[in-house]
């Protein structure tokens, strides 16, 4: 099967999507998850002008992925300056990234009228930004941002931009459907033009989906001779979208007979579709393409044996084969054998334990009805497994708590700026521990007043820090009181964990999840030292 590279824009188009903001951790947590998927290159960036960005890089540094190859996202040299006197050229270099992805102009308009530069001038920022990077042993990606407006415009300029990047080495030229309009037809017929003007040049794709047409034009640059294609995960991007990528994926590998990322981690399609949507806070559509809850559900009416009897009648793709089982509760923990296999990386064994599988899937179903996800919230699934093992002994236990919020009209947003203080009473064996912690938000505040109540039998929580804190509403349909699902991602040196807590009350649940997530990291450093 003829391999098609799989490279992913979320942590920099999707990023551009309204409503979505990821922190460090959150990039860290998507790129890790994109890494166990297979993508091949994973676009983190721009290290020039963004510190999370500058920050992101630093620390995939002393990531180990598997597989994915991060890369750094810039321009070409500006006009007038040689690509040794490009702040941005060597700040893409120094990032380290062992990926770089340029962009650079090839609509002649663009060149003439946005750039204000002479059109070989452009040829050369693009021909020397190449090479320098090349020289410095990168793999180079070459994005022809506009390409196909520029196509249209003026074929023959078009061409000489992409030839440009060719002969100065560029490891993939990526045609970029910037604006978001063409159709698969016009395409299609571009993207072969081109691969027949640069033979034995890679090509690339990368769309937006503002005609609806992004998946579709994806797979026409692949049939027309593209071996990349770019996109983000569920499509995430600014306006409507870019091309996504996880729907190009299954395509390829069901009905293009391409490999993107083989047959087995295809079943993790319905996976990382959640997992990066909840991340986002951006939902997955029930109607979403192989990832959707109903994307596979068949209307009432038609009999189970029926298809039983005829399942290609009714389903254009096994679901099984994207990890969206038919009917099910969309969750990576729908079934026994996703349970056991979740649990065992948790350090579980639940037959050989005895556990009781039927009644943790039932309530984790329960749970999951109530708002609980355990996409983000590896820790919380640990307890509950333990709970139903047996094995959890409370590390305390709250007698009660109190939180006061000082707001001042003119320093803004509540949570952010409000000075707060939390008040903690709490049991350990027979002490009973009383603190008081200070903190930015009523959050932060509990937090410090946990800790400190607790650091006396548990010294050891010093370790454990509070690395990201979400909110979320799960169904936005209720008003105003609806459930709050609050998700902590914790760090405690070796990695990060997450925990979960549900309630109508945001102090509530963001007490659960704050006590799960100090309970499980104390468990965690326990198996940790033996
Ligand atoms: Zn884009």
């Amino acid at each position: 099967m003829t391999k098609v590279f799989t490279y992913d824009c979320t942590l920099r188009d999707g990023e551009q999507c309204e409503g979505v903001s990821l922190s460090l951790e959150d990039k860290l947590l998507i790129a890790r998850r994109l890494d166990e998927f297979g993508i091949d290159f994973i676009e983190g960036g721009f290290p020039a002008s963004n510190p999370k960005d500058i920050a992101f890089f630093k620390a995939v540094q002393h990531m180990r992925f598997e597989h994915a190859q991060i890369a750094a996202f810039g321009s070409t040299c500006r006009k007038g300056v040689a690509p040794q006197d490009d702040q941005g050229l060597r700040d893409l270099l120094e990032c380290g990234a062992p990926v770089v992805t340029i962009v650079g102009k090839t609509w002649d308009k663009q060149v003439l009228l946005a750039l204000q530069a002479e059109l070989d001038e452009n040829l050369r920022m693009i021909g020397e930004s190449v090479a320098y990077l090349k020289a410095a042993g990168r793999r180079v990606v070459f994005d022809a941002e506009h390409f196909f407006d520029g196509y249209a415009s003026d074929p023959a300029y078009a061409l000489a931009c992409v030839r440009a990047a060719h002969e100065a080495g560029a490891d993939s030229i990526d045609l970029c459907e910037t604006n978001g309009g063409a159709l698969p037809f016009e395409v299609e017929r571009i993207v072969a033009e081109v691969a027949a003007a640069l033979p034995g040049q890679a090509l690339g794709i990368h769309c937006h989906n503002d005609s609806g047409c992004a998946v579709a034009n994806s797979l026409a640059a692949v049939r027309a001779g593209a071996t990349q294609v770019q996109g983000t995960v569920n499509g995430l991007g600014e306006r409507v979208g870019n091309t996504d990528l996880l729907t190009v994926i299954a395509d390829l590998e069901l009905k293009m007979g391409r490999h993107a990322v083989g047959e087995r981690n295809l079943r993790q399609l319905t996976e990382v579709s959640h997992f990066v949507a909840e991340v986002a806070g951006m939902p997955v559509s029930a109607h979403h393409p192989y990832t959707g809850r109903s994307a596979f559900a068949h209307k009432g009416g038609l009999h189970a044996s029926a298809i039983a009897r005829f399942p290609e009648a009714y389903e254009h793709a096994k679901p099984q084969a994207v990890g969206n089982d038919a009917r099910m509760v969309v969750s990576e923990l729908a079934g026994k054998a996703s349970l056991l296999q979740k649990a065992a990386a948790l350090g579980f064994d639940l037959e050989a334990e005895g556990a009781d599988i039927q009644a943790i899937l039932d309530d984790i179903k329960q749970r999951e009805a109530r708002g609980f996800t355990y996409e983000m919230a590896d820790g919380s699934l640990a307890l509950l497994l333990m709970r139903h093992l047996g094995q959890y002994q409370p590390a305390f236990t709250l007698e009660s708590f109190r939180v006061i919020v000082d707001d001042h009209e003119d320093r803004g947003a509540l949570a952010k700026d409000a000075a707060s203080e939390a008040t903690i009473k709490i049991h350990v064996g027979d002490q009973r521990f009383v603190a008081t912690g200070e903190g930015a938000g009523p959050v932060g505040a509990l937090d410090t007043a946990l800790r400190m109540a607790i650091s006396d039998a548990y010294p050891q929580v010093a370790q454990l820090e509070l690395a990201d804190y979400k909110v979320r509403l799960p169904d936005e349909s209720q008003g105003t009181d609806a459930l709050t699902r609050v998700t902590i991602t914790t760090a405690d040196g070796q990695g990060t964990f997450g925990t979960v807590g549900v309630s109508e009350n945001v102090l509530e649940a963001s007490w659960n999840a704050l006590v799960e997530s100090i309970e499980y990291g104390l468990l965690r450093m326990e198996r940790q030292n033996g």
